[in-house]
């Protein structure tokens, strides 16, 4: 098994509700559509394909959420990380990015519904996102991500420094980005209340069930684990950055990128009403990227990417993560200790949207989320469920494409690209006379 990082070392390890009783595949059964990998890729596709009345048939090697999942800091933010909107239209043309966007910008309510239709208990608050600008000529660079936003439809606006401060508790903010769509979850929580939607609606699912193989044999798949196999007419290979084997290159389609995690000690009540009173998603706005957030105990959990000494010296980064949060907020008591660390990882490829692989005929792999996974691997079951159906892969809201290794210049890429996002805040700061936060 290729090494990732514990799986039961992260908070949500430890809080979030059961996984519904499920065990290996043992003999041989028959369905019309196989899914390999039970993340949210894997299962928002299965519930679809259910809903569209067909048999499904789900395999997982360990358990449901054991990929990214179960252990990413659980924000549900429906935009796109990387590209704007304009650049997707370039990249995809015109109908096929409309498409896309309309199924992204929608993935938070997609959630929300499932949420809400399967009673999932995973602490979701849909109390928006807010994008900050540290210094004044960011608010400018918010403002155009704002407006491209809404001109989709999407609730989302700028804020001047006084509302940013009220929603947020920190005076660092010379405005921000308010999308009143984000919401936020406890992950594992949310992928183990999936899994109970996939058996509620009739799917099969296997767990413990990893899948060496899958083959053609005359008009059909065969999908091969130790202890049995799956006959499918359709294969769904969605196993993420985690894949394990099951078909030959999946796992080179992209390059892991780690993201570290930590989550406080509970911080007390009087506090909580001054550090992020509106309780959504917070993204400092720089481009190392500190996005922080609360969850049900007021813990709060704070993500950034490893950079260097960033991830690399544990000491070191307890230390810059409380001092980028003190800095932001003073507020947050001075005996707040980092009671949970953890790691994970993402599947990045180059443009960053998922990336869908024929791999013969209906046979299709989608991996290289590269992030965003908690609306997009939401959002995917409608698109998968569409190819399953035999939409023409025109009318699809993504390619479908061979299946082709990642640059290997996407192993250092990410980082460099950092780097260069670090420069370009501190030359900004240093432009408009501003402080820059701790071990900037
Ligand atoms: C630390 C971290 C923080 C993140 N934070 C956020 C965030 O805040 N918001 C956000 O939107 N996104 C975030 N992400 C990204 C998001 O978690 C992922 O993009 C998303 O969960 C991917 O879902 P998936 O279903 O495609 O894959 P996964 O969840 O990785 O699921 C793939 C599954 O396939 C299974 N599998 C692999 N090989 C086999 C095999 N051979 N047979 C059977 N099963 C197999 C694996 O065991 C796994 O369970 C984060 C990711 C990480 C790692």
């Amino acid at each position: 098994m290729p090494s990732f990082s514990p799986f039961d070392t992260t908070l949500w390890h430890a809080t979030a509700m059961p996984a519904p009783a499920t065990g290996p595949l043992e003999g041989r059964v028959k369905t019309d559509i196989c899914i390999v990998g039970g993340g949210y890729t894997g299962m928002s596709s299965a519930i679809e394909l259910r809903k569209r009345g067909h048999d499904v048939v789900l395999l997982e090697a360990q358990e449901a959420g054991f990929g990214g999942s179960g252990r990413n800091a659980g924000h549900c933010t429906p935009t796109f990380s990387y590209f704007s909107l304009d650049e997707l239209r370039k990249l995809l043309g015109l109908e096929r990015a409309n498409r896309l966007i309309a199924r992204q910008t929608a993935g938070a309510d997609i959630a929300a519904r499932y949420i809400q239709d399967y009673q999932i208990s995973c602490e979701w608050k849909q109390n928006g996102y807010f994008q900050g600008a540290l210094t004044p000529s960011r608010v400018e660079r918010v403002r155009k991500k704002a407006d491209a936003y809404a001109s989709v439809g999407l609730d989302s606006g700028i804020v001047d420094a006084e509302e940013a401060r009220r929603l947020t508790g920190s005076s660092r903010f010379y405005g921000g980005w308010l999308l009143k769509q984000g919401g936020h979850l406890n992950p594992l929580g949310y992928a183990r209340g999936l899994a109970r939607a996939v058996l509620q609606e009739g799917a099969e699912l296997y767990t413990s069930s990893k899948v060496s193989k899958v083959e053609r044999q005359g008009q059909r798949w065969h999908v091969r684990t130790d202890q049995g196999v799956v006959d499918a007419e359709k294969v769904i290979m969605a196993t993420g950055a985690y894949t394990d084997g099951g078909w030959q290159g999946l796992d080179k389609t992209f390059r892991i990128k780690k993201v570290i995690l930590a989550a406080t000690s509970p911080l007390p009540e009087g506090v909580r009403a001054r550090v992020i009173p509106f309780d959504g998603t917070m993204h400092d706005g720089r481009g190392d990227i500190f996005v922080y957030k609360y969850n049900r105990e007021g813990r709060i959990v704070a993500s950034m990417f490893p950079v260097g000494r960033r991830g690399r010296d544990l000491d070191f980064t307890r230390e810059m993560l409380m001092d980028r949060l003190r800095w932001l907020h003073p507020e947050v008591p001075e005996t707040t200790r980092w009671d949970y660390y953890w790691t994970g990882e993402l599947d990045m490829q180059r443009n960053t949207i998922p990336r869908l692989y024929a791999l013969g005929p209906g046979a299709l792999a989608c991996t290289g989320l590269s992030g965003r996974g908690v609306p997009t691997g939401t959002m995917l079951g409608g698109i998968l469920a569409d190819w399953a159906e035999g939409t023409p892969e025109p009318e699809l809201a993504l390619p479908v494409e061979r299946l082709k290794s990642a640059p290997p210049y996407m192993s250092f890429a990410p980082g460099m690209v950092l780097r260069w996002y670090n420069l370009q805040d501190r030359i900004a700061a240093m432009r408009d006379g501003v402080e820059l936060p701790p071990h900037a």
